[in-house]
């Protein structure tokens, strides 16, 4: 695919768009990267890595004459970076964004759109536990899905221009709306580590008991909800304040389960421990058969790693 926008202005220079950059600039997708991040460090990184052709003060400068902008930045702060840019964006342009949660993000962003640009909001279901322009890499989105919620009213031809970036990273692209991806992810990223913060919560309380033993003979499962623990504050927090009722309903069934599973520990129902198990391993099972993971011991690990 050869360049499909002459200029593309990235809002937030984080892990996401800074793989973004990497990514459109290694398969030459774009013409020019124009960046905008909060600190001048963020945006002195940006440049030093080649991530952008030029950084600016403001979110303002930025999105000048750019074909494609991207929102990037902390689902809570998409509100006041579009109020911002709104005026000065390119008839025609389109805006998308990556935040990990839709209605919200829609109904921060799109009455702030003006007539004729093309508002399409996306989530690339890609990511790592860190953060910040260093942590990107141009194969984060190879495989993995990029879920675009186009509004009822989007321009056929905007989507897919914008559909077609995305595939040429790598990525698989679905369309749906946005209220069945922010439950869809409620039940497949939020609550999963809403669990995970409450599991290492816990075992740090435990540590006072076993004395540090927690730490120091975890096993992989702890191992990996401490990976998962260790996920940016800023990004998880309004996530779980901007999908508060599809996690809150999660949460209230996950709860129901565990309630379940306690009884049968407390009753000795070893059926119900080994019928439960075995349904959840069929789900791993297709998870692997669907690409989207490894069925190598320890997540492909090496050894101790
Ligand atoms: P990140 O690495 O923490 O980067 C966030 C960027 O946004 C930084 O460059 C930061 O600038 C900038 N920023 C923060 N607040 C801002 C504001 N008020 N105005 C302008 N810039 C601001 O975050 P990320 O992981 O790339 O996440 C970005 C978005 O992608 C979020 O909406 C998140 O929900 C979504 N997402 C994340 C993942 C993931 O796993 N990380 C996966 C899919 C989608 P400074 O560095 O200067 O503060």
């Amino acid at each position: 695919m050869s360049v499909s926008y002459d200029k593309v202005a990235l809002i937030g220079l984080g892990l996401i768009a800074g793989s973004m950059a990497l990514a459109m600039r290694e398969k030459g997708l774009v013409g020019t990267i124009a960046g905008h991040a909060r600190t001048a460090e963020t945006r002195a990184v940006a440049l030093e890595l080649g991530l952008c052709d030029t950084v600016h003060e403001t979110a303002a400068e930025a999105v000048q004459g750019a074909d494609l902008v991207v929102l990037a930045v902390p689902v809570g702060a998409m509100a006041d970076v579009a109020r911002e840019i709104a005026p000065h964006l390119k008839p025609g342009a389109t805006v998308t964004d990556v935040g990990s949660v839709k209605q919200a993000v829609i109904e921060a962003v799109a009455p702030e759109m003006p007539e004729g640009v093309h508002f399409i909001p996306g989530h690339p279901l890609a990511g790592t536990e860190h953060s910040g322009p260093r942590s990107g890499f141009p194969t984060l989105f190879v495989n993995r899905w990029w879920l675009l919620t186009p509004l009822p009213e989007a321009d056929a031809e905007a989507v897919a221009k914008l559909r077609a970036l995305v595939e040429a990273m790598g990525a698989h692209v679905d369309e749906m709306d946005a209220a069945h991806h922010d439950l869809v992810l409620a039940v497949t990223s939020h609550a999963p580590h809403l669990i995970a913060y409450t599991m290492v919560g816990v075992a740090d309380d435990l540590r006072r008991v076993t004395d540090s033993e927690v730490i120091k003979y975890s096993a992989a499962g702890f191992r990996d909800f401490t990976r998962i623990a260790a996920s940016d504050p800023t990004m998880w927090r309004d996530v779980f304040l901007t999908n508060r009722e599809a996690t809150l309903e999660i949460l209230g069934r996950f709860t129901e389960e565990l309630f379940a599973l306690q009884r049968a520990i407390r009753t000795g129902d070893g059926e119900h421990l080994f019928d439960y198990f075995t349904r959840t391993r069929a789900i791993r099972r297709g998870i692997i058969e669907a690409g989207q993971d490894t069925a190598a011991p320890d997540f492909g690990r090496s050894k101790g790693g």
